[in-house]
């Protein structure tokens, strides 16, 4: 058995494969570039605010349960877990709508928007469970090795569900368009316009309404204290400050990386930092996919975020609010057909510390403002002083109150960091889409053609984007680098 591995990147994706390939019994070295864990989802704390920087909707609350339960562990040894209630609130240009923590509130809120609109909605959700169960517990288990995969005789009997698009069986059902733009919501995770995302995926409409938004007490960066924690009892040595700078590779085999200039010798090496990002750290002849492959695919958005601290407590918002009072059309058209800065954007307000106060010094507010914006866009000061202007007043119309001189400081987040930080690809802020062509199979491998000892996981490869994701690819890769070794 080849047990030595050395495993590059810290993201959930990362902690999750070095837990599974420690318990299988390989010696696992893991190399970070940052000088603290987590990737996507690391933690700013400034003047007694904690904010986590990226990920903060704990969706899919199972998929958590069952990595910790692969060790023998439970959630609740390392985080305290609270559901969200309300889950969120959506502002619409003329109405607000409340998404409780039950089918049947939020069934009362449908009905108040729209007649007849809550039977449509148990119908929906219904199927959607039924995807959901099939989606999580047989095809997103498969390491996206081959088409037959994704035959079994559930997706065979919904496979015009394949071919069908969220958009378009959203509309067949409910007329009122802010019902329409709540139920697309939910898809906008896996990265691509809800037009573009097949029917199937409703699967994420049950994660929503089915198993509700949750809370980790102390914000999602628990999650990855967790995970750190649970690596290191299971022997994985983390080291941070360490940029992998080449993977060297003889006669198609990898020796190990370059890290501050030395060779660090592994047996397999595994890469969950962006897969594009990881295979420039190769020679060219060992590269599977062009840059021409690349630049033709479809990436989930980059994001405009705002870290921000208020020394008092906002009115009229919940823990995580959206503000859908533009055209969610136009605003998804200047992501994906013509990039550019949009002109009237969508945005997501999170408040951590209205339901924890942990998370704020006393009598203030935590804030997180998120635009999705293109990837690859042009970043600079002056743009991002401009957006946030924008949404600040669009906030401050919508929930009437001025909050301007309450900001004691601000930080933010964009395209050039993203790249910078975590060297991803133009900027992505969570990954390559899932569409219906890039899908399981069809997305960059988990195992190099090229090179036989050398891996990748995370959200360009299977399943996809998203932490539930990430932690599932975590365990497809330390499966098959097992079957290989
Ligand atoms: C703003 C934002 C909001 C999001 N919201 C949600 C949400 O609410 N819920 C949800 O489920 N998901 C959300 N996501 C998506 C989720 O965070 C990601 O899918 C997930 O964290 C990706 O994990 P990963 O392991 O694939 O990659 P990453 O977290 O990117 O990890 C890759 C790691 O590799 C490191 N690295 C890169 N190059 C090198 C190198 N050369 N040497 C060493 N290390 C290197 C990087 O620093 C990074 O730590 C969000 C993402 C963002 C950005």
């Amino acid at each position: 058995m080849n047990r030595k591995i050395i495993v590059i990147g810290s993201g959930f994706s990362s902690l999750s494969a070095s837990c599974y390939l420690a318990k299988k019994g390989f010696e696992v070295c893991l190399y970070e570039k940052n000088n603290t864990v987590g990737g996507r989802a690391r933690q700013l704390t400034k003047e007694g605010f904690t904010f986590d920087m990226g990920p903060s909707w704990y969706w899919m609350p199972d998929i958590f349960d069952k990595f910790f339960a692969d060790f023998g562990k439970k959630t609740s040894d390392y985080y305290q877990l609270d559901k969200l209630d309300p889950a969120y609130k959506i502002f619409f240009d003329d109405d607000v709508i409340t998404i409780g923590d039950s089918l049947d509130k939020i069934a009362t809120e449908f009905e108040r928007i729209e007649k007849g609109s809550s039977l449509h909605l148990k119908s929906f959700i219904q199927q959607a469970q039924e995807n959901y169960d099939i989606a999580i517990n047989k095809v997103v288990l498969r390491p996206g090795l081959s088409p037959f995969e994704l035959v079994t005789p559930e997706t065979v009997a919904r496979v015009d569900q394949f071919f069908k698009t969220i958009s378009g069986e959203v509309r067949k059902k409910f007329k009122n368009p802010k019902l329409v733009s709540t139920l697309e919501f939910p898809v906008l995770f896996l990265g691509a316009k809800p037009s573009k995302t097949p029917s199937f995926y409703n699967f994420m409409n049950y994660a929503d309404f089915g198993l509700g938004t949750w809370h980790p007490k102390g914000g999602m960066y628990e999650i990855i204290k967790a995970m750190k924690s649970l690596a290191e009892e299971l022997g994985v040595k983390i080291n941070t400050n360490s940029p992998i700078t080449k993977i060297v590779v003889e006669e198609g085999k990898t020796k190990g990386v370059i890290c501050h200039g030395e060779l660090k010798t592994a047996d397999v090496v595994l890469s969950g930092a962006d897969y594009h990002h990881s295979e420039t750290l190769l020679d060219v002849q060992y590269r599977q996919y062009s840059e021409k492959y690349w630049d033709t695919k479809t990436f989930a958005p980059s994001s405009l975020l705002f870290y921000v601290g208020f020394d008092k407590k906002l009115k009229g918002v919940e823990h995580h609010n959206l503000f859908f009072d533009t055209d969610f059309e136009l605003h998804a058209q200047e992501i994906y057909d013509t990039p550019k800065w949009p002109k009237d954007p969508l945005f997501y307000a999170n408040f951590p510390s209205i339901t924890d106060s942990s998370m704020a010094p006393e009598g203030c507010e935590t804030a997180f403002f998120l635009v999705p914006i293109a990837t690859n866009l042009e970043d600079t000061p002056e743009l991002r002083a401009q957006y946030f202007d924008l949404i600040l007043k669009r906030f401050q119309e919508k929930t009437n109150q001025n909050i301007e001189k309450n900001i004691i400081f601000k930080e933010s987040f964009c395209v050039n960091d993203f790249i910078e930080e975590y060297n991803s690809y133009k900027g992505n802020a969570y990954g390559l889409a899932n569409t219906l062509t890039q899908t399981a199979f069809l997305r960059p491998k988990l195992k190099s053609k090229k090179v036989t000892n050398l891996f990748f996981t995370g959200q360009l490869t299977v399943p996809g984007p998203g932490v539930p994701p990430a932690l599932i690819s975590g365990k497809l890769v330390a499966d098959l680098i097992e079957k290989n070794n």
